[in-house]
């Protein structure tokens, strides 16, 4: 019998994820057993995960850097791809303050229902953690990020996933570096990388042999977590304008694809749908990082020249998804609670989600830390930025995981693009887990 693809098997996990999830919300006890037995095993997959994306990172840049070859070419590519990120993140934002214009979501919603939101969010610990971590990015100058970019102790960026761009900062002065003392100077160290490469892809192909069952652990941990169904029945109007932006943005990604790489959009949706399941059950752009890069190379035939630089950058700074969530819902909450937003408001919004899109980290509900400097760009009053949050609270986790989607289809996007425009896109070359197995065992 022909073997189960792994999309099929990641979402059958899924699904069953779900209903289990579903079936324990009815039963007495349901929720503290998913918690105590199941839940651990979804934190432990998106820990492996974690666990391998600096090795990887700087195995793969290193390794992508030291092939180039020639530094005028990754300035090409690096150049190319902050444009192209830049470009992508204006649509969706743009994208997203038309639906919501169009739509006015946040028209029909009644007082009483603003209320109960209210009541029930605004002082939770969700939404008053949000507001303080806000309170924390805000006060940063403006060019703060470049100072962050800096690490001043190598070793220590590389303790931290939060510090990823630090990571990519170092690794790229040191890949430069290794272009310039000379290929014979460079080869011992170019090797050792390539090498350490081959193993962190191979725990890739690892890990991923538990997907199916991570993910069902993922998902029904957040269907016992999640709010009152009443609650998340009244935002249907405002999730559905999200998700519909989201979903034009896959249609927007295809037809980039096709006309800028000539590849079939289908074809392209279906190698990297692993990443994109990963990227629904986990919500983390960051951890799901090592499948997009296994998928794009391996399976969509990027160069690891293109996607080892593409790839990292754009799962720290370039959220589409988020970007358009954060348009509709700055709109939506002001439509909501009365607050009117002039054409040059909607611009700001534009300016301020581009920027906050860069900010935000590639963890779970980040997005939302974000929203808030987005709504005071605009000078929504600070007294109700609690009252806001609370209106979009009980559906932000499942349009995270959605808007994470997105997130990750944007940059295997811009990498097949940008490897296309510099003639990086070869053929796919799969790799599986047990290749040299037999040798071995
Ligand atoms: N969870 C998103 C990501 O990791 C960020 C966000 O929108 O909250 O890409």
């Amino acid at each position: 019998m022909k073997k189960l693809e792994l999309h099929w098997k990641i979402l059958i996990g899924m699904l069953l994820g779900l209903v289990f999830g579903y079936a324990m919300t009815q039963i007495g006890g349901g929720k503290d057993f998913v918690n105590d037995w199941i839940k651990p095993f979804g934190t432990i997959f998106v820990k492996l995960l974690k666990l391998i994306a600096i090795p990887l990172i700087l195995a793969s840049l290193i390794k992508g850097i030291s092939d180039l070859k020639d530094i005028s070419k990754f300035r090409n590519i690096g150049l190319r791809t902050i444009g192209i990120y830049i470009c992508t993140t204006i649509v969706a934002i743009v994208l997203g303050l038309v639906l919501v214009n169009v739509l006015q979501p946040g028209n029909g919603i009644s007082e009483e229902t603003i209320a109960k939101l209210t009541d029930t969010y605004a002082n939770d610990s969700g939404v008053t953690s949000k507001l303080e971590e806000a309170v924390r990015q805000k006060s940063a100058g403006p060019l703060q990020f470049l100072e962050d970019m800096v690490p001043e102790n190598a070793l220590a960026a590389m303790t931290n996933n939060k510090l990823m761009l630090q990571v990519i900062f170092f690794t790229i002065f040191m890949g430069i570096s290794m272009l310039l003392i000379g290929e014979k100077k460079a080869k011992p160290l170019k090797k050792f990388f390539d090498s350490l490469n081959y193993v962190v892809l191979k725990m890739v192909d690892l890990i991923m042999l538990s997907a199916p069952y991570a993910v069902f652990a993922l998902l029904a941990t957040v269907v016992v977590s999640s709010g009152d169904p009443e609650l998340l029945l009244a935002l249907l109007k405002y999730a559905g304008v999200v998700v519909l932006g989201l979903f034009l943005m896959i249609v927007f990604y295809c037809t980039v694809v096709s006309v800028f790489t000539k590849k079939n959009p289908f074809w392209f949706l279906k190698q990297i749908s692993p990443a994109q399941l990963l990227a629904f059950s986990t919500s983390s752009s960051a951890a799901t990082l090592p499948v997009t890069m296994e998928r794009v190379e391996e399976h969509i035939g990027v160069d690891k020249e293109v996607s080892s630089f593409v790839l990292p950058v754009g799962a720290t700074i370039n959220m589409d998804g988020t970007s358009l969530y954060q348009g509709v819902a700055a709109v939506f909450i002001s439509q909501a609670l009365g607050f009117d937003l002039t054409l040059s408001d909607q611009l700001i919004i534009v300016l301020t989600a581009l920027l906050a899109s860069i900010g935000t980290a590639a963890v779970p509900g980040a997005g939302m830390v974000m929203l808030v400097i987005v709504l005071e760009a605009v000078g929504f009053p600070a007294e109700k930025l609690a009252i806001g949050l609370a209106l979009i609270f009980a559906v932000d986790r499942p349009l995270d995981m959605c808007r994470t989607v997105v997130n990750i289809t944007g940059d295997a996007t811009v990498s097949m693009v940008v490897a296309k425009s510099v003639g990086k896109l070869g053929k796919p070359h799969v790799e599986n887990w047990d290749d040299n197995y037999d040798a071995v065992k």
